[in-house]
């Protein structure tokens, strides 16, 4: 019988991750627009949905009576204070409140420090208030028209930035032990094809959508170039090298510090997060394994492992033997990675196993009746010795 083997080596071994998902805007990045003040909108400057706007851009201009007033107020207390000075010039503190108060009210409605000041020096009352936008980004939603009266808090528009936007993946449970925070993902989207798009992930929702039986994963993805859209659908793809014991790490993490909320942030030491100003952690302090077992993994080729789905069973030639001798032996599996198996026990480095003759061997002992994979016990022959032929092995000991 010619059987082909391979030897159980130690050597780096990749285990590849795909999955599908959607480019989506970052929360973090989506501001809605609302009024301070009740008032009339006399201008929507940006008219419709998708414009570009920048950070400071006038977005919208209002008339509030109640703002009028509240300028008023303002002048008037200016002016009391002016008078009021006393012999040295000095302001009394209760003036001084008073004209606080009302430049505080002033703000509240959301009027800028330079509007205030404009105020303040021209002694003129502003009838519209000018809304500018607190970030840089497109229109994604316009809620009202020009010429309606709007309510204290009510949304005029949605504004996104999308020069960093979130990926959306959808894991299966197999997957999760390949998932980490921080870990690099490269994705594709069919608008660019061949090009690889990179992010970093920034969540592991911590529970399953029980329909589709798969785990949220978010991305974070710089999109400074303006090439991805929210909504596009993505082919993602992780990568992942285990360590002897099956697990993930990401050695290249020791020692970094990173943003609990910005994972892209990545330091040598402590600092704060340029995007959130939080602190930066250890990377171990947010749950990422940096320390791999010093060995490689012990692999062998995925067809020579025999599976019945609890069992893992290899055949081991029996070494010395002039004529090819296999015994069967069960394993402790790990993961598959590629072409091969990691194997966390029962066989050692360097022993040979069978390859692809692995199923014949099994189908033979099964004909004789021997221990094999399908057929554990082999047959129970009330002779009571067993002999040490080519297809005797360990296996019926073991159960
Ligand atoms: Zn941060």
């Amino acid at each position: 019988m010619e059987i082909e083997t391979a030897q159980a080596e130690r050597k780096p071994v990749e285990i590849e991750v795909n999955m599908v998902g959607k480019v989506d805007y970052d929360e973090s990045r989506v501001r809605t627009i609302a009024a301070w003040v009740p008032g009339r909108i006399e201008r929507l400057y940006a008219d419709t949905v998708g414009v570009r706007i920048r950070k400071g851009e006038h977005l919208v201009e209002l008339y509030s009576p109640e703002l009028i007033s509240g300028q008023a107020e303002f002048l008037q207390a200016l002016q009391s204070s002016r008078q009021g000075g006393n012999a040295a010039g000095l302001l009394s503190q209760s003036t001084r409140d008073v004209v606080e108060s009302a430049r505080d009210k002033l703000r509240l409605l959301g009027l800028q420090p330079e509007q205030i000041r404009t105020i303040e020096e021209t002694g003129k009352v502003m009838d519209h208030l000018t809304i500018y936008s607190p970030i840089g980004g497109v229109v994604i939603e316009k809620h009202v028209q020009e010429g309606i009266y709007i309510q204290t808090g009510q949304p005029i528009y949605t504004v996104a930035d999308i020069s960093r936007l979130w990926v959306l993946l959808d894991a299966y449970e197999s997957d999760l032990p390949w998932v980490s925070y921080g870990q690099l993902v490269e994705f594709f989207v069919a608008a660019y094809p061949g090009r690889a798009f990179q992010g970093t992930v920034s969540f592991i929702a911590p529970f399953l959508n029980s329909k589709t039986r798969t785990v949220k994963l978010r991305v974070i993805t710089d999109n400074r170039e303006d090439l991805l859209k929210p909504e596009m659908l993505v082919h993602a793809t992780l990568r992942v090298r285990p360590d002897a014991q099956g697990q993930m790490t990401m050695p290249e993490m020791a020692g970094k510090w990173l943003c609990s909320m910005h994972p892209d942030v990545v330091a040598d030491g402590p600092a704060l997060c340029p995007v959130c100003g939080m602190k930066l952690l250890p990377a171990e302090e947010l749950g990422i394994r940096t320390n791999p077992s010093p060995l490689l993994p012990l692999v062998v080729p995925a067809s020579s492992v025999l599976w019945t789905g609890r069992r893992a069973v290899v055949y081991v030639r029996v070494p010395d033997k002039m004529v090819p001798t296999f015994e069967g032996r069960e394993i402790i599996l790990g993961p598959r990675a590629g072409d091969f198996y990691l194997v966390l026990g029962g066989l050692q480095e360097g022993e040979h196993v069978a390859v692809k003759g692995a199923y014949r061997i099994d189908a033979d002992l099964q004909i004789q009746a021997k221990p094999s994979m399908m057929n554990p016990q082999g047959l129970k022959i009330p002779s009571g010795h067993e002999g040490h032929s080519m297809q005797d092995n360990i296996l019926s000991g073991k159960e």
